[in-house]
């Protein structure tokens, strides 16, 4: 028997990617490991979003050189975003790495790893592989035991934010099928997944590059039709590409959560010009009414980047007075971090790195407490906790979550996975609730 050790970095569609990696190193005699020490093969599956989280790559790389250097016949590879971006270089730089697989090159990893076995020839693959070679490779995943599940729908991203480095380490936007995802879903149903979340850089322009495709709305109606299918949420939404028809969708479908992720990364239209976000203020407020018109209990999260080149104390203020007006529920903030390629790292700068810490620690401020007070009106009620399994927090409890998908601990019966069950909120803490299940509530 061999072993794979797989450490994931970055977003929800890097864990889809890790769970097709796993699948694959399965098909070639790999069973997985929690511990590097223990395996024959070590795998990185990296993210480039933030220059902070590159690095971080290159620092994990460092911890598996003494285990290399005790058994040279360990085979270390990394994939994802940096692998794509840095190709051959990491190679170069990393004398001890043998593998690098690129964005687009994840079905050639058993047998570039069949390979470097044989040869212990090094070996790096990072083409951008075409359209139609593309379609067919959307992730093929083992099914498991879990409750809830990521549906990729489609990859790449064509908006080219100014700040942003996935278009050029992702490709190209392309839509999966919609008869493919589709029967995913409803074998997954079958096998006991209750939740699904449909992934893409942004799933609101899903199908509009693809003869005969259907829209993201009409995408989503479908799935809310399966039946077994419990609770549907999406991710990512572009604000400039969010139509009637999916608001709408909120006020009808059973299924569909009232919560959204909507990154509005600035409140200054000004900035939101040089990001090349394709909308403005006025833009998105109309839409957010929109949203809580027809769905009034819906929650809102967002991303927001502090510090973009050119960003004013009068810029960053009107991103500070948009967040009082949305009361976001939660809020990702970022201090800009300036990416090889992308137009902005060549935009002129003049705010210091003490005045964007300041400016973030503010927002960040602003934002807990509104996430607070936000979160602190669900004590004492009753809600309806979709149970995932056993909790992290030890004790034996279980977790779930709300409709806004907010973590629930509490104590209840094993034979709870899987059901949605009312659970009162008796304690608000940071970043998750705990609950009180009582059978006969
Ligand atoms: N496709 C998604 C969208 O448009 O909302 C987001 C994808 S990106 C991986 C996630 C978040 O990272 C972005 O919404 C943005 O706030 C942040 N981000 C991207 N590039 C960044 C950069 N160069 N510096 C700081 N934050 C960045
Ligand atoms: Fe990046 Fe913009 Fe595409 Fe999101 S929509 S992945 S922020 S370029």
């Amino acid at each position: 028997m061999k072993y794979f050790y797989l450490e994931t970095f970055g977003c929800q569609m890097n864990v889809v990617d890790s769970e097709q990696i796993s699948a694959l190193m399965r098909g070639i005699g790999y069973e997985p490991v929690t511990a590097p020490e223990l395996a024959d093969l070590v795998l990185l599956n990296t993210c480039s979003v933030r220059d902070k989280a590159e690095r971080k790559v290159y620092g994990h790389l460092g911890r598996f050189k003494p285990i290399k250097d005790k058994r040279p016949e360990l085979i270390i590879g990394v994939g994802g975003c940096v692998a794509q971006q840095e190709g051959q270089r990491m190679l170069d730089t990393v004398s001890y790495l043998d593998l690098v697989f690129g964005t687009h090159n994840i079905h050639r990893l058993p047998e570039m790893v069949q390979q470097v076995e044989q040869t212990r020839q090094r070996a790096s693959e990072t083409d951008f592989l075409d359209r139609e070679t593309r379609l067919n490779l959307f992730p093929e995943r083992s099914v498991s035991e879990s409750v809830t599940r990521f549906v990729t729908i489609m990859q790449g991203c064509d908006n080219f934010c100014s700040y942003c480095i996935v278009p050029h380490v992702r490709g190209r936007e392309i839509s999966r099928s919609s008869a493919e995802i589709l029967g995913e879903i409803e074998t997954l149903v079958a096998a006991g997944v209750r939740e699904v979340t449909l992934l893409g850089q942004n799933v609101n322009s899903y199908g509009c590059k693809t003869d005969h495709e259907m829209s993201f709305p009409h995408l989503l109606r479908e799935v809310d039709s399966i039946a077994g299918l419990k609770r549907l949420r999406f991710a990512t939404s572009h604000p400039k590409d969010i139509t009637t028809e999916l608001i709408d969708c909120f006020g009808q479908l059973n299924s569909l959560c009232p919560q959204i992720h909507l990154p509005v990364q600035s409140g200054s239209d000004r900035i939101l010009g040089l990001m090349n976000r394709g909308y403005d203020v006025a833009d998105y407020l109309d839409k957010v009414r929109r949203l809580k018109a027809v769905c009034p209990q819906i929650r809102l999260t967002t991303d927001i980047i502090v510090g973009f080149p050119g960003e004013t104390e009068e810029d960053f203020q009107e991103t500070l007075t948009l967040v009082e007006q949305v009361r976001y529920a939660d809020a990702f903030t970022f201090l800009y971090s300036p990416r090889v390629e992308t137009a902005a790292a060549s935009m002129t700068d003049h705010a210091s790195a003490r005045q964007k810490q300041q400016r973030f620690d503010r927002l960040l401020k602003l934002q807990q407490q509104i996430s607070g007070e936000i979160w602190q009106a669900d004590a004492n009620r009753v809600m309806p906790v979709l149970v995932e399994g056993t909790s992290k927090q030890g004790d034996g409890q279980l977790f779930g979550r709300t409709v806004w998908n907010r973590i629930v601990n509490f104590n209840g019966p094993q034979e709870l996975v899987g059901r949605i069950v009312p659970v009162t909120i008796v304690k608000v803490l940071r970043n998750s609730h705990l609950g009180d299940y009582q059978e006969n509530l």
